[in-house]
Parts: structure tokens; C-alpha cells; sequence
């Protein structure tokens, strides 16, 4: 009786936490911070989990390695449970034994579902679980015709400049209306010529996962630098109070975060780890095999602003609050 009863404790425990370090294997870092937030992703889970793999799947299958990845980080007795879906990665031309970008690691291994995945509805599903729908509309000044061109996000890119700055304020600010004038007039088919035109952003839906990525990296003339800028976000967030009224479309959607990724170092040499939310709702620290518990004050710290080589959040990962189940375009 004993020895089950300390059994199911730890088992107990184990599930509780959710929470385990992923070796180093060269350079991995981008994608096991990557991993540890898909992990956390329980809808993307419970989805993957639903998807019987066909045995036409094949080898390097993106959705069936990472199906298994993120099945065998479960069972903390495997040392290197993700070492397949790294290999898989590099198989599908991701190498990793390169410094990745991990907003591009993201949406590259989102697209592979896609491309790869041999249920085309739970793909379709797996997608519309971040899809963020914003319509751009040009109106002509001279007849004021709309155009309108729908834009589909993985993940909502937000521009920094270099003043201390939070969500909220880059939000408003990449969904603000700017005049199109002179060499970027605007081509207007019922004019039938370049006419001055207003340019804005409509936010028309949100998903069940809103990732940001804080567009830290930026090229002037092929060398690529870092923004350090301080950038604070809250925990909770309602998507209706973020955007001005006139640039939405959306009604209350509260959020909350639950994964951030975060960069560490320079352009040309950083370092890739995670803050995660867990299911027993502490935040954790992890730092490729390292996990250690922490308080939301430590999260924070990831703002940035606080020297050249401080830990900067670079992906935030919210999930909805909202009982009702948001609209997917
Ligand atoms: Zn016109």
C-alpha cells in the first residue's frame, strides 16, 4: 500500500508542475523555448492529441514530430525528449545549428502543420487558434472610396522605437491612420489614379491564443541591431480597451498571459528562454534544462530597458478569458 501510495503522489506531482527542462543540443536554445510554450499551449495539445497520424505521414513530419515532443516531455525520465523534432526541423531546412529567430521559427513550424499535417480540419482548426483577422482600409480623399485587404496574423508584429514605451501604446500606435501622400499615394480604381488617401488598421477578430512578437531586431544597411527598449505588459489584458474604439471591431476579450519568450544578448549573439504560466499557476523560469519557480515581479524584469545585455521579452503569449468562444474567420 505504501509503495502505491507514494507512487501516485509523485505522479500527482509531476502532472501538476507540467513544467521540465529540455537539454541544450547545439544551439537548440530558440526551439526549446519555443517548445516549452507550446507545451503550455494545452488547446494546441488537446488538438494534436485528437489528429490520428496517417502512415502516409512519412519521416520529418512536422506535426507528428512535435506531437510526439510534446507527448514525451510528459515522462521526465527521458533526458532529451525533443531531440527528433529537432532533427525533424532541420530536415525541413531549419537548421539548427544557427542563431534562429524564434518569431520565424514559429510561424515556420505553424505553416509545416499546415503544409504537412494529414487531418486538413484539425489543421485548419490548430491554425485559428492564433489566427488574429485585421483589415487594412485605404480611403481615397478624392471619392472616398474604401479598400479594404484582409490580413491574417500568426502572431501581431509590434514596431518599438527607442522610448520607453508598453503594449498598449504600440497597439494604438500600429493601428493608427496615416496619411498616404506624394511617392506613396495610393492607386484608387474608381479614380483610376494615385490620390491622396487615409491608411488604417480594423481589428475584425481575435483567437483563443494572441501572440505578440516585439519587433526588437532591426537592419540598417545589412547589420542588424537590438532594441532594448522598455516595453511593460500586464498580466490581463481586454483587447476591447487596447485599440481605440474606431480601429475595432471587437467587443470585451479578456486575456491572459501565459508564455514569454525572451531574448538575452545581441543581435549577432543571444540566448533564447522562457517564462511559463503552469497549470498549478506559478510561473516558472526555464533556461534550456534549468527550471526554477517564480514570482510575477521576475517576469517583469523582462520588460527591458535595463542595459545591453538584459533579459528583453521578445514573444508574449496570451489566451482568452472570455467564456464565449471567439469568432475564427
Ligand atoms: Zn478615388
Amino acid at each position: 500500500m505504501g509503495m502505491a501510495w507514494s507512487r501516485s503522489d509523485s505522479f500527482n506531482r509531476t502532472r501538476a508542475v507540467g513544467v521540465r527542462g529540455l537539454s541544450n543540443c547545439s544551439l537548440s536554445c530558440c526551439v526549446n523555448a519555443l517548445l516549452q510554450s507550446f507545451a503550455a499551449t494545452t488547446e494546441l495539445q488537446e488538438l494534436l492529441s485528437r489528429w490520428q497520424p496517417s502512415k502516409e505521414s512519412g519521416t520529418y513530419n512536422v506535426p507528428l514530430e512535435l506531437k510526439r515532443a510534446l507527448e514525451a516531455m510528459k515522462d521526465k525520465s527521458q533526458a532529451s525528449p525533443h531531440l527528433d523534432f529537432l532533427m525533424c526541423l532541420h530536415h525541413n531546412r531549419i537548421c539548427r545549428l544557427t542563431q534562429h529567430d524564434a518569431d520565424e521559427v514559429f510561424h515556420a513550424t505553424l505553416n509545416l502543420i499546415q503544409k504537412q499535417m494529414s487531418d486538413q480540419q484539425i489543421a485548419a482548426e490548430i491554425k485559428n487558434l492564433y489566427i488574429t483577422e485585421v483589415d487594412v482600409c485605404t480611403q481615397c480623399l478624392g471619392c472616398e472610396n474604401v479598400h479594404r485587404v484582409p490580413n491574417l496574423f500568426l502572431s501581431i508584429p509590434l514596431y518599438l522605437q527607442e522610448d520607453e514605451t508598453t503594449l498598449k501604446d504600440c497597439l494604438k500606435m500600429s493601428f493608427e491612420s496615416q496619411k498616404l501622400e506624394g511617392s506613396d499615394a495610393f492607386y484608387c480604381v474608381n479614380c483610376e489614379v494615385k490620390t491622396p488617401s487615409v491608411q488604417g488598421s480594423k481589428l475584425v477578430s481575435l483567437p483563443s491564443i494572441l501572440c505578440f512578437n516585439l519587433k526588437r531586431f532591426r537592419n540598417n544597411s545589412g547589420f542588424t541591431r537590438k532594441l532594448n527598449t522598455k516595453v511593460s505588459f500586464p498580466e490581463t489584458i481586454n483587447m476591447a480597451e487596447m485599440i481605440p474604439e474606431e480601429h475595432s471591431q471587437v467587443s470585451e476579450s479578456r486575456y491572459k498571459l501565459y508564455a514569454v519568450i525572451v531574448h538575452s544578448g545581441t543581435a549577432m549573439m543571444g540566448h533564447y528562454t522562457a517564462y511559463i504560466y503552469s497549470t498549478d499557476c506559478k510561473w516558472y523560469y526555464i533556461d534550456d534544462s534549468h527550471v526554477v519557480q517564480v514570482s510575477w515581479g521576475e517576469v517583469q524584469k523582462t520588460y527591458g530597458g535595463r542595459g545591453r545585455f538584459s533579459d528583453t521579452a521578445y514573444m508574449l503569449l496570451y489566451r482568452t478569458l472570455s467564456s464565449e468562444k471567439p469568432k475564427n474567420p
